[in-house]
């Protein structure tokens, strides 16, 4: 093992791990192999898939991929083949209203991803013919198609040597490589390490294969490297590292971002909440309206003009902490109670809010840090 040191990032719990160079002991055309001759014997299957020998429709790899983003296989199952069932291609999915696409999405989350489903299917219909384009450089074009559901799509249904890099293959390569700069930093060396493995020919099946052996063998807590088919070029594994990697900012690494968060409870129990912005962190999702989340907190006086709407707003005792991959996010929450027919101010964006009844927050698009927010919010004092 070389030296040890201690790697960029600075964390206490980054000691003692080898000095990120990715190794020629992992040779590309040996990975592809052995990944593959296992890929062909342990494959899953999944409704998605494609036997051996027949053509991928890029219809159900496109359909299959957008809901993946952010959602685990198991759940996505259920809602994937309920989609393929009533619209069975690109077309029907484009005549389809979107309030159905919206109802049948129901459930999966991330709503922005539905609304994004349904505009590119109309614009594959309307512009393309009715057909997928074949490259990864076009289809990032289309509406919910960011690099990695890209490369995913071009890979397995066209073929293109493109290499998906998620957060599942960033950790396999990392080990493969025993890279030992914390993430994100670590990032484009991960991707062009990826894009270093990935074969001329079978690249979809190797994009699968990445897939699976993170999901099943090279697992985040507890990799299975004793029955890994790519042990022997491991050196994460030869390091004894592989439980270590990917490295990550320690939570003191991460900046403090702080806030106001306004809880309106109307007198029939409804509770504001407003819709986020389609781009950017959770995007599309609700959340409890609230002040900019930045450095420091503005004066309170000024903090409480952001409040969505006027009333007698009092403080809830303590805070609500969330951890984000970059940043760390603190809450102080204010919460009013508010007549029936209270009017919204202008700092609210009153287009993009909604009164949720009480007994629907539960099933509401809110995510974690907004979840504990309403708790916080409506807990009694
Ligand atoms: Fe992951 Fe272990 Fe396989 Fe290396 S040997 S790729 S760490 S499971």
């Amino acid at each position: 093992m070389s030296a040890l040191i201690r790697a960029q990032g600075g964390a206490g719990h980054m000691r003692n791990v080898a000095k990120a160079q990715p190794s020629a002991s992992c040779r590309p055309p040996d990975t592809a192999v052995l990944l593959l001759e296992w890929w062909d014997r342990e494959r899953r299957e999944l409704p998605w898939r494609t036997p051996p020998g027949r053509v991928p429709d890029p219809y159900r790899v496109w359909l299959s991929e957008i809901m993946l983003q952010q959602t685990t296989v198991k759940a996505v199952i259920p809602f994937y083949d309920r989609f393929l069932a009533r619209w069975p291609d690109v077309t029907a999915l484009a005549s389809a209203p979107l309030d159905e696409v919206l109802a049948a999405w129901a459930g999966l989350g991330y709503y922005s991803r539905a609304r994004n489903l349904h505009k590119c299917a109309k614009l594959i219909a309307e512009h393309h013919g009715g057909r997928f384009p074949t490259g990864s450089g076009e289809l990032v074009k289309l509406p919910g198609i960011g690099p990695y559901t890209a490369a995913a799509i071009a890979a397995i249904a066209f073929g293109e040597a493109a290499t998906p890099v998620d957060g599942n293959i960033e950790r396999v390569v990392a080990r493969l490589f025993a890279v030992t700069v914390p993430l994100p930093a670590s990032k484009p060396t991960l991707k062009s390490l990826a894009a270093s493995l990935t074969p001329p020919a079978r690249a979809g099946d190797f994009a699968q294969a990445l897939m699976d052996l993170g999901a099943s063998v090279c697992t985040p807590k507890r990799p299975s490297c004793l029955v890994c088919p790519l042990q022997t070029s491991c050196r994460a594994h030869a390091d004894g590292l592989a439980a270590q990697l990917p490295l990550k900012p320690t939570k003191a690494d991460r900046p403090l971002r702080v806030g106001l968060a306004f809880v309106a409870l109307r007198e029939d129990g409804s509770v504001l909440l407003r819709r986020r912005p389609e781009a950017g962190l959770l995007g599309g999702m609700l959340e409890v309206p609230s002040t900019e989340w930045s450095d420091a907190l503005p004066p309170l006086d000024q903090a409480l003009r952001a409040a969505p709407v006027h009333g007698q707003w009092w403080a809830v005792p303590g805070t609500v902490t969330h951890t984000f991959t970059h940043f760390r996010l603190e809450l102080m929450i204010y919460r009013a109670v508010v007549p029936n027919e209270t009017a919204l101010t202008f700092w609210a964006d009153p287009q993009r809010c909604q009164w949720v009844p009480r007994r629907a927050l539960n099933s509401a698009a809110l995510p974690s840090v907004m979840r504990k927010v309403v708790a916080h919010g409506l807990r009694e004092q």
